[in-house]
């Protein structure tokens, strides 16, 4: 088994109060983020940031009807300072819900020889699901504990958890 942590959406635009698109569980889950990451990198396992970066005029905006955030070197789309990625560590700027889209994450994970993805972040239903979707897809297999991930809804979350755990067979860590 060959791990990496992957760290989606923990963005100052989704985190903090007040913002553009604000998750408020997100600040619930940070004290057990915070410790995965420090185990992360205690183990030298490898820690990947999946962060929106969205231009302007992203058709995310027109066609799915989201105000604007995460705008490509603006600070609403930098990760929070509590989780401030090492030199390091990879940022991967995503347009869409899935890491896996339009990105080089697929290639990253392949040549650091990953097998087995964690999943944490932002939202449980949204860019979590689809990023697992695609990783069960590629191959990769597939752990979220619950913990570590934050919806803005809750029936939405517990639907996301259902299907990742019941369909595509993620480990789901209660
Ligand atoms: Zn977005």
């Amino acid at each position: 088994m060959n791990q990496a942590l992957l760290v989606i959406d923990m963005l100052n635009d989704f985190v903090r109060e007040g913002a553009v698109l604000e998750v408020p569980e997100t600040r619930t889950i940070l004290p057990a983020l915070r410790a995965r990451l420090a185990e992360a990198r205690r183990t030298g396992v490898p820690v990947l940031f999946l962060c929106d970066a969205h231009a302007s005029d992203d058709r995310e905006f027109s066609r799915m009807g989201w105000p604007p955030h995460a705008l490509r070197g603006s600070v609403g789309a930098r990760v929070i300072d509590e989780l401030a990625p090492r030199p390091e560590e990879r940022i991967v700027e995503k347009t869409s819900y899935s890491g896996f889209a339009g990105t080089a994450l697929d290639g990253i994970l392949k040549e650091l020889g990953v097998t087995d993805l964690v999943l944490t972040g932002c939202v449980t239903n949204i860019c979590v699901l689809y990023t697992a979707a695609d990783a069960v897809m590629r191959g990769y297999r597939v752990t979220v504990p619950v913990d570590a991930v934050a919806a803005l809804d809750e029936a939405d979350g517990a639907f996301a958890l259902r299907q990742m755990e019941q369909v595509l067979g993620v480990r789901v860590l209660r």
